[in-house]
């Protein structure tokens, strides 16, 4: 997930203490636990879990399928003279204009080392487009076709009609149908950047997933490898607590302690669970619950969908496709790549990093090692038969055949989401009766599809671990215990909450004859005091009621703006 070309217009804001280190320092602070916990795999999004659980005394385990930790970030050792990603490999989000904050993990990187944070998108690099079968443009701002992609994408936010698929709405709207000049230039964009492809995605689940996104568009390479990086900040302390080569396959909680299976045949039992395994894992039914789950996350598991994904590193002797190019946008099955050696200092390396998603990886994956001379080919074709002559080496990860993974990451398939609150991915993140909870990138309602909202989930689910341990599971919330304080000023909606637990919180503005004027946050919120603000958008002048609904506690409040 690269994001790049997707700028978000509209000016929603998430105080940074939901998801930072302060949010954790706070969980920890207030809780003295004691208790045991399974964490189901070792990504991004168990093992951040496990920090925080761990650094709060509960006795953790994590099972982890695999031989490895990462999941999905993974380092490829040994190809290059730098480190080179076959998974994630850049940090989402610096927070933009409108007033988004940066996400958490390029804080904490930024607050660890601001070197490793390379911002290569402003670095003046030139990009490839192949839009016709005998030129190469660079870039083509004056092609209509282009432009046309380019007004496409960063109006995505605001479609509003039914969940149908994209690559029909193209074709009904636009008469945009594959094979045109420009299709390739959509499936590259957005197809292959959200996992799969436009014949999957739909279109209101898109609006949807991009009005949540909030940390900004802005995306940053790592002069370090990715893991390393994270362990550095936060997993090296659980890396002992791993148990490889444990995949479960059975989780049976119909009795106070959880007994867990693996295929191996080891057997494990638990207070509670912390669920973490991909998407693509709960919907091939690999682990067998017992009792069944709740059809609420059932039902989750089912309309929710995970791409086919691949990424093929290509080493050349020369750097045929330009000294100051980054990006190349084919027509065919290498739909993305571009160079990560340009942004290094220290490399003799000519690599070309190719991304392929949804059907073109799916054939891809099936042709094997034949996948190389039909990308070279493609490859020649546009540079003139240059690049099978320098070719030197690959690498293929396929993600659709890892068989712990099976998949590149979760994408706004339709009915993901019918509105930011009426959403999938919250019914799957909903935790089963103080039992076992549920952590992964496609648990994330706002950050799906990456290294940051797979963190983020691991907190959340970190969070409602240690609050069901605090808070007994039946007992009913006590609404007066819950304070809210509104007001605006200069624009700026300032909401301070207290609350016991954990809650869901939801914060908005309306017209005095109820419309909905703006939404500034739907989310858990942690437990404690927490100060909230947001800017308002630009607005007729009158009176309005500034509202805020935290669990079953609704208070508004009239302004005059
Ligand atoms: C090609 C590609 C490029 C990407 N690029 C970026 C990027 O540039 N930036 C970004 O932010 N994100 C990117 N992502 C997405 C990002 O990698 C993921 O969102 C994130 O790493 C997912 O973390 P996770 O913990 O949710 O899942 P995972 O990393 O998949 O971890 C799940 C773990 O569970 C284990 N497991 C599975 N089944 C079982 C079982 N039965 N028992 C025990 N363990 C099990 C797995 O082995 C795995 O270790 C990319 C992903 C891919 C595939």
């Amino acid at each position: 997930m690269r994001r790049r070309r997707f700028v978000k217009s509209m000016g929603v804001t998430i105080p940074a203490t939901i998801i930072s280190s302060s949010f954790l320092t706070k969980i920890t602070a207030q809780n003295t636990v004691t208790g045991n916990v399974i964490i189901i795999g070792a990504g991004a999004a168990g093992l951040y879990a496990a920090k925080v659980l761990k650094d709060a005394g509960v006795n953790i385990t994590i099972l982890e399928a695999s031989a490895i930790h990462g999941g999905r970030i993974k380092p490829l050792n040994g190809f290059g003279d730098f480190p080179i990603e076959v998974g994630a490999e850049e940090v989402h989000g610096k927070g933009n204009v409108m007033g988004d904050p940066p996400s958490f993990l390029w804080n904490s990187i930024n607050e660890y080392d601001p070197d490793l944070l390379i911002e290569y998108e402003d670095l003046g690099y030139k990009e490839i487009f192949a839009l016709d079968d005998d030129y190469i443009i660079y870039p083509p701002e004056w092609d209509p076709d282009f432009v046309d992609a380019v007004n496409f994408i960063d109006m995505m936010y605001a479609y509003t009609g039914d969940d149908i698929i994209m690559n029909d709405y193209l074709a009904d709207e636009f008469g945009i149908v594959e094979g045109d000049r420009s299709w390739h230039v959509y499936e590259a964009w957005i197809g292959a950047e959200y996992g799969d492809s436009i014949k999957s995605y739909g279109m209101k689940s898109m609006a949807v997933s991009e009005n949540l996104w909030l940390t900004g568009a802005k995306n940053y390479a790592l002069d370090d490898a990715y893991l390393n990086i994270l362990d550095t900040l936060w997993f090296n302390s659980v890396l002992e607590n791993i148990e490889y080569n444990k995949q479960v396959t059975s989780i049976d909680y119909s009795s106070a302690l959880i007994n867990i299976s693996c295929a191996d045949g080891s057997t494990y039992s638990s207070d509670k669970i912390i669920c973490a395994v991909p998407l693509s894992v709960l919907k091939e039914n690999v682990i067998t619950f017992s009792p069944v789950l709740p059809a609420l996350n059932q039902n989750a598991i089912d309309i929710l969908q995970m791409g086919h994904g691949m990424k093929i590193i290509l080493k050349f002797t020369e750097a045929f496709w330009g000294d100051n190019v980054y990006d190349i946008t084919f027509k065919n099955y290498p739909t993305l790549a571009w160079s990560p050696g340009l942004i290094r200092t220290d490399t003799t390396n000519n690599i070309l990093m190719c991304f392929t998603m949804g059907e073109r990886a799916e054939y891809l994956s099936g042709l094997g090692d034949d996948a190389i001379p039909a990308i070279l080919a493609e490859l020649d074709s546009l540079f003139d038969g240059v690049a099978t002559p320098a070719y030197v080496d690959a690498y293929i990860q396929d993600w659709i055949k890892e068989p712990f993974i099976k998949g590149s990451y979760s994408y706004p398939a339709p009915n993901t989401y019918n509105s930011e609150t009426d959403s999938r991915r919250l019914d799957l993140a909903t935790p089963i009766d103080c039992k076992i909870f549920f952590a992964g990138e496609a648990t994330n309602n706002h950050h799906p599809s990456t290294v940051h909202g797979a963190l983020e989930s691991g907190a959340r689910a970190a969070a409602e671990f240690l609050e069901c341990l605090s808070v007994p599971v039946n007992e009913t919330h006590i609404d007066n215990a819950i304070e809210v304080e509104m007001f605006t000023a200069n624009n700026i909606a300032t909401f301070n909450l207290n609350t016991p637990k954990i809650a869901r919180a939801k914060m908005y503005l309306q017209s005095i004859d109820g419309k909905m004027m703006q939404q500034f946050y739907y989310d858990t919120i942690p437990s404690g005091e927490n100060m909230y603000q947001f800017q308002i958008k630009e607005i007729a002048k009158g009176n309005y009621i500034l509202c805020c609904e935290v669990d079953e506690k609704m208070v508004s409040e009239k302004v005059i703006l």
